[in-house]
Protein backbone atom coordinates (compact mmCIF):
# COMPACT_ATOMS: atom_id res chain seq x y z
CA UNK A 1 0.00 0.00 0.00
CA UNK A 2 1.06 3.40 -0.72
CA UNK A 3 0.27 6.31 1.07
CA UNK A 4 0.84 10.02 0.86
CA UNK A 5 0.74 11.93 3.57
CA UNK A 6 0.78 15.16 2.73
CA UNK A 7 -1.67 16.61 0.19
CA UNK A 8 -3.36 19.54 0.11
CA UNK A 9 -6.20 20.99 -2.69
CA UNK A 10 -4.00 23.93 -3.95
CA UNK A 11 -4.38 23.74 -7.27
CA UNK A 12 -6.15 22.03 -10.38
CA UNK A 13 -9.16 23.54 -11.33
CA UNK A 14 -11.84 25.75 -10.11
CA UNK A 15 -13.91 23.42 -7.64
CA UNK A 16 -13.26 21.22 -4.69
CA UNK A 17 -14.35 18.18 -6.67
CA UNK A 18 -11.88 19.26 -9.79
CA UNK A 19 -9.15 19.71 -7.39
CA UNK A 20 -10.08 16.78 -5.84
CA UNK A 21 -10.81 14.39 -9.04
CA UNK A 22 -7.17 15.64 -10.09
CA UNK A 23 -5.13 14.70 -6.94
CA UNK A 24 -6.87 11.24 -7.56
CA UNK A 25 -6.42 10.81 -11.37
CA UNK A 26 -2.54 11.31 -11.00
CA UNK A 27 -2.36 9.36 -7.76
CA UNK A 28 -3.93 6.56 -9.80
CA UNK A 29 -0.62 6.84 -12.39
CA UNK A 30 1.61 6.36 -9.37
CA UNK A 31 -0.68 3.14 -7.67
CA UNK A 32 -1.35 5.80 -4.84
CA UNK A 33 -3.39 4.09 -2.63
CA UNK A 34 -4.33 7.02 0.06
CA UNK A 35 -3.68 10.43 0.32
CA UNK A 36 -3.60 12.74 3.85
CA UNK A 37 -5.28 15.38 2.77
CA UNK A 38 -5.39 18.76 4.28
CA UNK A 39 -5.63 22.98 4.05
CA UNK A 40 -7.64 23.83 0.78
CA UNK A 41 -7.51 26.99 0.05
CA UNK A 42 -10.46 26.80 -2.59
CA UNK A 43 -11.17 30.33 -3.62
CA UNK A 44 -8.35 32.65 -1.69
CA UNK A 45 -5.06 32.39 -0.86
CA UNK A 46 -3.11 30.66 1.75
CA UNK A 47 -3.84 32.40 4.94
CA UNK A 48 -0.31 32.46 7.34
CA UNK A 49 -2.23 32.86 10.74
CA UNK A 50 -6.02 31.93 9.84
CA UNK A 51 -8.70 32.68 11.69
CA UNK A 52 -10.91 30.32 12.95
CA UNK A 53 -13.64 31.11 10.21
CA UNK A 54 -10.53 30.51 8.09
CA UNK A 55 -9.54 27.21 9.00
CA UNK A 56 -13.29 25.50 9.60
CA UNK A 57 -13.27 26.44 5.97
CA UNK A 58 -10.64 24.72 5.20
CA UNK A 59 -11.46 21.63 6.45
CA UNK A 60 -15.37 22.09 5.23
CA UNK A 61 -13.68 21.57 2.07
CA UNK A 62 -11.45 18.35 3.07
CA UNK A 63 -14.67 16.69 4.11
CA UNK A 64 -15.83 17.59 0.60
CA UNK A 65 -13.13 16.00 -1.04
CA UNK A 66 -13.10 13.09 1.16
CA UNK A 67 -16.78 12.51 0.96
CA UNK A 68 -16.30 12.14 -2.99
CA UNK A 69 -13.45 9.92 -2.34
CA UNK A 70 -13.93 8.12 0.82
CA UNK A 71 -11.75 5.26 0.09
CA UNK A 72 -8.74 7.51 -1.30
CA UNK A 73 -8.65 10.72 1.02
CA UNK A 74 -7.48 10.63 4.66
CA UNK A 75 -8.58 13.64 6.27
CA UNK A 76 -6.21 16.04 8.28
CA UNK A 77 -7.95 18.78 10.39
CA UNK A 78 -5.93 22.11 9.91
CA UNK A 79 -6.02 24.40 13.11
CA UNK A 80 -4.14 27.05 14.27
CA UNK A 81 -3.14 26.94 18.11
CA UNK A 82 -2.67 31.08 18.37
CA UNK A 83 -6.62 30.83 19.19
CA UNK A 84 -6.95 27.86 21.51
CA UNK A 85 -10.98 27.03 22.38
CA UNK A 86 -11.53 27.19 18.84
CA UNK A 87 -8.34 24.58 17.88
CA UNK A 88 -9.82 22.40 19.93
CA UNK A 89 -13.34 22.31 19.46
CA UNK A 90 -12.38 21.93 15.08
CA UNK A 91 -10.35 19.26 16.52
CA UNK A 92 -13.35 17.86 18.53
CA UNK A 93 -15.64 18.05 15.25
CA UNK A 94 -13.17 17.21 12.82
CA UNK A 95 -10.84 14.40 14.54
CA UNK A 96 -13.26 13.03 17.70
CA UNK A 97 -16.67 13.38 15.69
CA UNK A 98 -15.91 14.01 12.08
CA UNK A 99 -13.36 10.84 11.30
CA UNK A 100 -10.20 12.98 10.18
CA UNK A 101 -7.28 10.94 11.42
CA UNK A 102 -4.74 13.64 11.97
CA UNK A 103 -3.85 17.22 12.45
CA UNK A 104 -2.14 20.02 10.56
CA UNK A 105 0.01 23.01 11.73
CA UNK A 106 1.71 25.07 9.05
CA UNK A 107 3.07 28.65 9.91
CA UNK A 108 0.46 30.20 12.80
CA UNK A 109 3.03 29.93 15.57
CA UNK A 110 6.40 28.21 15.51
CA UNK A 111 6.11 24.73 16.93
CA UNK A 112 8.30 25.41 20.20
CA UNK A 113 5.57 28.35 21.06
CA UNK A 114 3.46 27.00 24.64
CA UNK A 115 0.03 27.52 22.35
CA UNK A 116 0.72 24.52 20.57
CA UNK A 117 0.98 22.28 23.77
CA UNK A 118 -3.05 22.13 23.97
CA UNK A 119 -3.39 20.97 20.68
CA UNK A 120 -0.19 18.26 20.73
CA UNK A 121 -2.20 16.89 24.04
CA UNK A 122 -5.51 16.65 22.49
CA UNK A 123 -3.64 14.55 19.47
CA UNK A 124 -2.42 12.41 22.00
CA UNK A 125 -5.41 11.95 23.78
CA UNK A 126 -6.91 10.91 20.20
CA UNK A 127 -3.99 9.10 19.39
CA UNK A 128 -3.74 10.75 16.13
CA UNK A 129 -0.04 12.30 14.23
CA UNK A 130 0.43 16.10 13.87
CA UNK A 131 1.84 17.02 10.90
CA UNK A 132 3.95 20.04 11.51
CA UNK A 133 5.32 21.76 8.42
CA UNK A 134 8.96 22.98 8.90
CA UNK A 135 11.40 24.84 7.19
CA UNK A 136 15.33 26.35 7.25
CA UNK A 137 14.99 28.91 4.31
CA UNK A 138 18.17 30.47 3.22
CA UNK A 139 15.87 33.68 2.10
CA UNK A 140 14.59 33.72 5.78
CA UNK A 141 12.09 32.17 7.43
CA UNK A 142 8.05 33.26 7.14
CA UNK A 143 7.69 35.03 10.56
CA UNK A 144 5.93 32.22 12.72
CA UNK A 145 7.46 29.65 10.77
CA UNK A 146 8.84 26.66 12.11
CA UNK A 147 12.63 25.62 11.86
CA UNK A 148 14.02 22.09 12.27
CA UNK A 149 14.75 23.14 15.75
CA UNK A 150 11.42 24.18 17.05
CA UNK A 151 10.43 20.77 16.19
CA UNK A 152 13.13 18.81 18.35
CA UNK A 153 11.88 21.49 21.17
CA UNK A 154 8.21 20.23 20.21
CA UNK A 155 9.56 16.41 20.18
CA UNK A 156 11.45 16.96 24.02
CA UNK A 157 8.33 17.71 25.31
CA UNK A 158 6.04 15.18 24.01
CA UNK A 159 8.03 12.06 23.78
CA UNK A 160 4.20 10.31 23.67
CA UNK A 161 3.17 12.33 20.82
CA UNK A 162 3.19 11.12 17.24
CA UNK A 163 5.04 13.59 15.19
CA UNK A 164 5.54 14.16 11.51
CA UNK A 165 8.27 16.48 10.54
CA UNK A 166 6.76 18.26 7.47
CA UNK A 167 9.66 18.59 4.85
CA UNK A 168 12.48 17.04 7.12
CA UNK A 169 12.70 20.92 7.49
CA UNK A 170 13.53 21.49 3.92
CA UNK A 171 17.51 21.57 4.59
CA UNK A 172 17.24 17.70 5.32
CA UNK A 173 20.66 17.49 6.35
CA UNK A 174 20.26 19.86 9.15
CA UNK A 175 17.10 18.53 9.71
CA UNK A 176 17.58 14.93 9.81
CA UNK A 177 20.53 15.84 12.13
CA UNK A 178 18.00 17.92 14.54
CA UNK A 179 15.64 14.96 15.61
CA UNK A 180 17.46 12.00 14.54
CA UNK A 181 17.76 11.89 18.85
CA UNK A 182 14.09 11.77 19.07
CA UNK A 183 12.03 8.70 18.18
CA UNK A 184 8.76 10.14 18.81
CA UNK A 185 9.45 11.82 15.20
CA UNK A 186 8.45 10.60 11.65
CA UNK A 187 10.81 12.30 9.35
CA UNK A 188 8.57 12.80 5.85
CA UNK A 189 9.85 13.21 2.42
CA UNK A 190 7.76 15.61 0.98
CA UNK A 191 8.25 19.42 -1.35
CA UNK A 192 11.73 20.55 -2.68
CA UNK A 193 13.63 19.13 -5.11
CA UNK A 194 14.38 15.57 -5.73
CA UNK A 195 17.77 15.69 -3.95
CA UNK A 196 19.99 12.34 -4.10
CA UNK A 197 21.31 11.24 -1.10
CA UNK A 198 18.43 12.41 1.40
CA UNK A 199 16.37 9.29 1.73
CA UNK A 200 19.64 7.50 2.09
CA UNK A 201 20.71 9.61 4.99
CA UNK A 202 17.33 9.68 6.79
CA UNK A 203 17.69 6.21 6.56
CA UNK A 204 20.95 5.92 7.38
CA UNK A 205 20.34 8.21 10.72
CA UNK A 206 17.14 6.98 12.33
CA UNK A 207 16.25 3.61 10.25
CA UNK A 208 13.44 3.74 7.81
CA UNK A 209 10.69 2.58 10.22
CA UNK A 210 11.49 6.68 11.22
CA UNK A 211 10.87 7.99 7.49
CA UNK A 212 7.38 8.41 5.43
CA UNK A 213 6.65 9.46 1.68
CA UNK A 214 4.39 12.93 1.37
CA UNK A 215 4.59 15.21 -2.04
CA UNK A 216 3.16 18.21 -1.08
CA UNK A 217 1.16 17.46 -3.85
CA UNK A 218 -0.65 19.44 -5.82
CA UNK A 219 1.72 22.25 -4.81
CA UNK A 220 4.64 19.65 -6.04
CA UNK A 221 4.07 17.02 -8.58
CA UNK A 222 3.75 13.23 -6.97
CA UNK A 223 6.67 12.03 -9.87
CA UNK A 224 9.06 14.47 -8.15
CA UNK A 225 8.60 13.64 -4.98
CA UNK A 226 7.91 9.72 -5.29
CA UNK A 227 11.30 10.01 -7.32
CA UNK A 228 13.42 10.67 -4.08
CA UNK A 229 11.57 7.23 -2.84
CA UNK A 230 12.17 5.03 -5.66
CA UNK A 231 15.71 6.48 -6.80
CA UNK A 232 17.17 5.71 -3.01
CA UNK A 233 19.96 3.41 -2.81
CA UNK A 234 17.84 1.54 -0.10
CA UNK A 235 16.29 -2.19 0.16
CA UNK A 236 13.33 -2.99 -0.85
CA UNK A 237 11.95 -3.53 2.64
CA UNK A 238 12.86 -0.46 3.76
CA UNK A 239 11.03 1.45 0.31
CA UNK A 240 7.85 -0.70 1.29
CA UNK A 241 8.21 0.82 4.77
CA UNK A 242 8.53 4.48 3.68
CA UNK A 243 5.83 4.70 0.61
CA UNK A 244 3.01 3.24 2.94
CA UNK A 245 3.61 0.73 5.86
CA UNK A 246 4.61 3.12 8.34
CA UNK A 247 1.87 5.56 8.01
CA UNK A 248 -0.32 2.29 7.79
CA UNK A 249 0.78 1.88 11.18
CA UNK A 250 0.84 5.43 12.83
CA UNK A 251 -2.77 5.71 10.78
CA UNK A 252 -4.23 2.67 12.07
CA UNK A 253 -5.23 1.49 9.04
ZN1 LIG B 1 2.20 21.20 2.46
Amino acid sequence: MIIDCHVHLTRGGGTVAERADGLVHFADKFRIDKLCLCLGPVGRGLVDRPSPEVFRDDNDKVFEATALHPDRFIGFCYVNPVHAKESLDEIDRCVADGGMRGIKLWCAVPCCDPRVEPVIERAIDLDVPVLQHTWLKITGNKEFESTPDDMATLAQKFPNAKLIFGHAGGDWEYGIKAIRRYPNVLIETAGGNPEAGFVEMAVREVGAERVVYGSDAAGRSYASQIAKVYGADISEDERVLILGKNMQKVLKL
